[in-house]
């Protein structure tokens, strides 16, 4: 449940004027992942969100355990869940998965996140669009608590894309949305629960998540126009729990550009969260790493903003085919009659294809892209171009 902890009022006092070489806007999966990438750089990091660290949790918080243990946050896990089952109106299957999913306590992971941002710095600031670019080369953001200007800066601020104009806004962009409940649970249970019936959502799918103490029940619909409040109350009443303490949100469907202007965007902004799966945990951490890194090499000399920025969009478009063939899956998995998805669930049931499969998911951001400490490839660009204008 949300504990509110933001700073109001008189307690707020006044940024206007401040100066960092990197600001982070938006400290979610994304924004922390971009910031831990510059823990020790050398680099002034100001990392600003609307509420306090790990405040406002807007998922179910189900990530795939290797990327969890990557990034050394393994204490934020809550429940391991080695199995997902798929029920459709013709029956269920269990797959044994070649990883395991986890759900996690998002305000103990974010603390574990931030521990590993070296100095960087916190404020709680609402961020209300781009400003000017200056003579310098720094570029303005307007936020509730004045403007804050920076040479490299980043939108992590979800799936609005605050810093580009106009905005995306539902129902006409590719959005999807989700809503939960967080019934109490008694920590039974091994596998993530996905269930495909039209007469729970037409084009989407309904999931349970176990969390220890909590279930996560909720319904994504791929189609922005479909209110999923109705679908979410019914699955928690059909599996016999207390539709209580909902959250929901948007969430992109769609890869968008990684870089505009002189901004760089990760997670959310940039339409990381996988399609089908509308997962967007692991490849906020995936993308914002590889976005850190870039940084990274710009603070150290080793490369300037124009490079970085070409290099990360350039990482950015290397994915484009596993997420046009998830969006593929998307339009066309919810069009088959249920005989057939299921009888094709039951198919995939082998487990040599499950392995493969899944494997293959998990391939498409793995978590030892978390481990290699080095920039990505792209980014190997030059030694001692340095961004001009960057104030030390
Ligand atoms: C109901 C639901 C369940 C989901 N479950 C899962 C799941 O189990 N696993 C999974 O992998 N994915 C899940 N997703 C998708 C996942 O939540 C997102 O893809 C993920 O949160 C993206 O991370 P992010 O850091 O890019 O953005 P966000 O997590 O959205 O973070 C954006 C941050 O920016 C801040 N912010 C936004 N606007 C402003 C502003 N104007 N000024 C200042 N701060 C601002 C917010 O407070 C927030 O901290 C789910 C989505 C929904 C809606």
């Amino acid at each position: 449940m949300t504990v509110r902890a933001t700073s109001r009022g008189a307690q707020r006092t006044s940024l206007e004027g401040t100066r960092a070489e990197v600001l982070i806007c938006g400290a979610s999966f994304a924004g922390l992942a971009v910031a831990r990438e510059l823990a020790s750089s050398g680099a002034s990091v100001l990392v600003l969100d609307r509420y306090e660290i790990g405040e406002r949790q807007t998922s179910a918080c189900a990530c795939p355990t290797p990327w969890l243990e990557a990034l050394g946050l393994g204490a934020s896990i809550k429940q391991e869940l080695p199995y997902m089952s798929f029920t459709t109106p013709r029956g269920s299957v269990r797959y044994r998965l070649p990883w395991s999913w986890s759900s996690f306590d998002y305000r103990q992971l974010c603390e574990l996140l931030w521990a590993q941002c070296g100095e960087a710095r916190f404020e709680t600031a609402k961020v209300e669009s781009l400003g000017q670019r200056r003579a310098d080369g720094t570029v303005d953001v307007i936020t509730d608590r004045g403007t804050i200007s920076a040479p490299l800066v980043v939108d992590a601020l979800g799936w609005r894309r605050v810093l580009c104009s106009p905005h995306y806004q539902p129902p006409e962009a590719p959005l999807s949305r989700g809503l939960e409940v967080h019934p109490e649970h008694d920590g039974s249970g091994d596998a993530l629960e996905i269930w495909i019936e039209r007469s729970i959502v037409r084009r989407g799918y309904g999931w349970r998540v176990p969390a220890a103490d909590e279930a996560r029940i909720g319904v994504g619909s791929y189609d922005p126009n479909q209110h999923v409040k109705e679908p979410t109350v019914a699955l928690s009443e059909r599996l016999g729990r207390d539709p209580i303490n909902y959250q929901g949100n948007w969430f992109p469907h769609r890869l968008r550009a990684a870089t505009e202007g002189d901004i760089f965007f990760a997670g959310d902004s940039a339409g990381h969260c996988f399609p089908l799966s509308g997962e967007g945990i692991r490849t906020a951490f995936y993308f914002g790493i590889a976005c850190g890194r870039e940084l990274r090499a710009v603070i150290e000399g080793r490369s300037d903003r124009a490079a970085a920025l070409a290099a990360y969009e350039s990482f950015n478009s290397g994915h484009k085919r596993p997420f046009a063939i998830a969006l593929a899956l998307q339009r066309l998995i919810p069009a088959l009659p249920p005989r057939v998805l299921t009888a094709l669930l039951a198919i995939i049931g082998n487990q040599r294809i499950v392995d493969r499969a899944f494997g293959w998911y998990l391939d498409q951001a793995a978590p030892e892209f978390a481990e290699l400490g080095s920039p990505p490839e792209a980014s190997k660009l030059s030694d001692t171009r340095v961004l001009a204008g960057v104030p030390r």
